[in-house]
């Protein structure tokens, strides 16, 4: 599967028209640029007394729910259920220091993550389909996740990272305000497949820090093939520039922890399925090649991805390393460290 840097090169020249030598940023001062705060973005907000507001906005929300784009309608304040199948109080699965996440985030002590269980996406690969399929964990007041992101603070992460958090976004934003009246200082991380609405980001601008969104297909017929949804690449990409345009490009502080900004996954799908290539220009023609982005090499086939032919296996070395490839001649240069290192290692056995 491997191929010479000649060959690579002449086929990103005829796939994609040419090689851009994309520029570092269009604006002079991209958007959440200066010097990094240590004040979370929330504590402002409420600082100027409009966090209360916001709170009661997106709660009203659950009245007919549109805060994703399957626009389900249904009443969750009267025990209705969508498509997501969430109730309106929340679910988690598990509240833990996590090592495993990007380093920016995980410092020495680690990002305090959030589970939600139930999901707006419900992937045919999911691989964390007992959570998000199966609405497994337990539910949880708000002042109960507030409580879960206090303790996570008094372990020692450097962020409160809630994963899934779409259709609870809610009960975050409820309980963020709760858990910063009892101290909490940490920026907050919003974890998401990218299935979003772009005015429904909107309303997180000031309480969010950090963007972590996926972006995982480009293409209109895969998406609906896997994900249900095939409206998935617009939205997603509606949202992640809106997410760019609040936070700009990842800032750290002097220890290298992500304290602002956007970092975009991507997960590499056997047979080109995800369609990386496209995924690598977009994030260097729309936005800014030094907005941090993964490349990730860990798909692996799980819950009903067995029944489809294309995506039933898991992922070459050749195929992790065309996608880092399609990477670097888009000009991304801020390209996660440990995907760079688990290039150059597939790079030695291909
Ligand atoms: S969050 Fe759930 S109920 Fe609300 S629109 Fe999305 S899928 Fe439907």
């Amino acid at each position: 599967m491997g191929m010479t840097r000649r060959e690579f090169i002449r086929s990103a020249v005829v796939a994609g028209g040419s090689l851009v030598a994309f520029p570092a940023c269009s604006r002079a001062q991209p958007p959440g640029a200066g010097k990094p705060s240590r004040e979370p973005a929330y504590a402002r907000l409420e600082a100027e007394g409009k966090l209360e507001g916001r709170v009661a906005e997106v709660h009203a929300m659950l009245r007919q729910c549109q805060l994703c784009p399957r626009n389900c309608g249904v009443n969750r304040l009267a025990g209705e259920t969508g498509f997501c199948r969430a109730p309106a109080e929340a679910v988690v699965s598990s509240h833990q220091p996590h090592f495993g996440e990007e380093l920016p985030l995980v410092g020495r002590g680690g990002s305090g993550t959030i589970f939600f269980a139930n999901c707006n996406l419900r992937c045919v690969f999911c691989q964390n389909w007992p959570i998000a399929h199966q609405g497994r964990g337990q539910k949880a007041t708000d002042p109960e996740v507030a409580d879960m992101m206090i303790r996570l603070q008094e372990r020692g992460c450097h962020n409160i990272n809630v994963v899934t958090p779409t259709h609870v976004m809610p009960n975050i934003l409820a309980a963020t305000r709760l858990a910063l009246h009892k101290g909490l200082r940490l920026p907050l991380v919003y974890n998401t497949g990218g299935y979003e609405h772009a005015d429904i980001i909107r309303r997180l601008e000031g309480v969010v820090g950090i963007y972590m969104p996926d972006l995982k297909f480009m293409d209109d017929e895969e998406s609906a093939r896997y994900l249900h949804a095939r409206d998935y690449p617009a939205h997603a990409q509606a949202a992640i520039r809106e997410m760019y345009r609040q936070v700009g490009p990842l800032q750290v502080d002097d220890r290298g922890l992500a304290v602002r900004g956007l970092m975009i996954r991507h997960l590499v799908m056997p047979n080109r399925t995800s369609n990386a290539k496209a995924f690598v220009q977009w994030v260097a023609e729309t936005l800014c090649a030094d907005v941090y982005v993964n490349i990730m090499a860990q798909y692996r086939v799980d819950y009903r991805a067995f029944d489809y032919p294309d995506i039933a296996r898991a992922i070459t070395a050749g195929e992790f390393v065309e996608a880092m490839e399609w990477a670097e001649a888009a000009g991304l240069r801020n390209l996660d460290a440990r995907s760079v290192s688990q290039r150059n290692v597939q790079r030695r056995r291909m």
